[in-house]
């Protein structure tokens, strides 16, 4: 089976886990601090704060800002579920955004769009946006911030997918007020479960850590639980992991890359629409996304069936949130109501990816996707 992707663990990776469980210093340790360090260094953030996953770094960038119960926060509406769940854990409602439907991401006029929309009391309340950069495709964070300037919100980017993807030379993540990323194996560098926070904010770094661990504050004076703050810590076992993985991101990332670039000369010669990536960007290829031709979206399913009996796994893109039960359930959201992030949802196939794969299974991939959609 060709799978949608592998993580790329290496001898490297297995002592660093190796090394740590000889240590005994399992959690929160000098491994995670490095990690952070390195994950400053290497996205030019000032500050980094490990959680246990992206989930958690989304929730402490919210809390941190200061979303309170019945704040509204702006959200694209075609991401992961978390995305818009974190803003539900604040008590907060979500104000979904639809996407550009060729890059799959928010940007300034549907923003505006979805401002215009607000009466002046949700306005009042709105406190925050959070910018989904789709499959490491990075949304136009300086159009949209310009457009959100004069409601005062704040940026926090969902770069879960987006770890070395820039927006005019400056990394993803660090656009914003706060950037989260995630190392779930389905991302570009991975330790298991495991997430990070950036950010320029001093405050919210501290607020953060204090957060993830207990509510615990240090000072001279000792030790004081200030709050009722969460478990999100990460261990050290999953940071050596981390680091490790990081030492190979040029490398990891070149190879990706040209994959992509491959599958975009594949692809221009068939029916799919590839994701459009805007020319001051790049992407890091978290996935490689295509749009199947309209007359087969009710095929899609059937497609990714036909697809996996011949050895290929491929799945859907993303979600489409507004009409996930819990949202349509609570919100009452209907087909329509986001025109993009629906066609997108349902027309979107994500293709297998990794650094190790062979162009003669891309050229496989593309060849038997074209063979199925032909029969359909
Ligand atoms: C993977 C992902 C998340 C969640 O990350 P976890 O580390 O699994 O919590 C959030 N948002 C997006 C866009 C993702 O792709």
């Amino acid at each position: 089976m060709l799978n949608l992707t592998k993580p790329d663990i290496r001898a490297a990776d297995r002592r660093a886990i190796l090394d740590v469980l000889r240590s005994g210093h399992l959690v929160q340790g000098e491994r995670v601090a490095a990690l952070e360090q390195s994950i400053s260094r290497y996205t030019g953030a000032r500050h980094a704060a490990a959680v246990s996953n992206c989930t958690a770094a989304l929730h402490l960038s919210l809390l941190a800002i200061g979303i309170e119960p019945n704040d509204r926060v702006l959200v694209s509406a075609f991401s992961w579920p978390a995305t818009a769940n974190v803003i539900e854990h604040c008590g907060a409602r979500p104000v979904f955004v639809d996407i550009d439907a060729s890059t799959y991401n928010i940007d300034e006029k549907t923003v505006r769009a979805a401002l215009d929309r607000l009466s002046p009391t949700e306005m009042k309340r709105t406190k925050a946006l959070i910018a989904v950069h789709a499959f490491g495709n990075v949304a136009p964070i300086d159009k949209i911030a310009r457009t959100t300037k004069s409601h005062g919100l704040k940026i926090v980017e969902d770069a879960a997918c987006a770890l070395g993807s820039t927006l005019n030379g400056k990394m993803a993540g660090t656009l914003g007020t706060c950037g989260c990323f995630s190392f779930h194996p389905r991302k570009n560098i991975t330790t298991g479960e495991g997430g990070i926070v950036v950010t320029g904010k001093k405050k919210l770094i501290e607020k953060i850590n204090q957060l993830r661990n207990h509510g615990v504050h240090q000072s001279t004076k000792g030790v004081e639980f200030v709050e009722a703050g969460y478990n999100y810590r990460l261990t050290d076992l999953q940071a050596a992991l981390g680091q490790s993985q990081l030492q190979r991101i040029e490398q990891m990332q070149s190879a990706r890359t040209a994959a992509a670039r491959y599958y975009d000369k594949l692809v221009c010669r068939t029916n799919l629409i590839p994701q459009r990536i805007p020319a001051n960007t790049s992407s890091c290829f978290q996935s490689y996304v295509v749009l199947l031709p309209k007359k087969v979206v009710n095929k899609r399913s059937k497609i990714i069936q036909r697809m996996k009996e011949v050895g290929i796994e491929t799945t859907i893109g993303t979600w489409h949130v507004p009409l996930l039960k819990y949202y349509r359930r609570k919100y009452g959201y209907g087909p329509g109501d986001f025109n993009n992030s629906e066609e997108v949802f349902k027309r979107a196939i994500t293709l297998p990816l990794s650094n190790q794969m062979r162009r003669k299974d891309q050229q496989r991939v593309i060849e038997k996707l074209v063979q199925i959609i032909g029969v359909e």
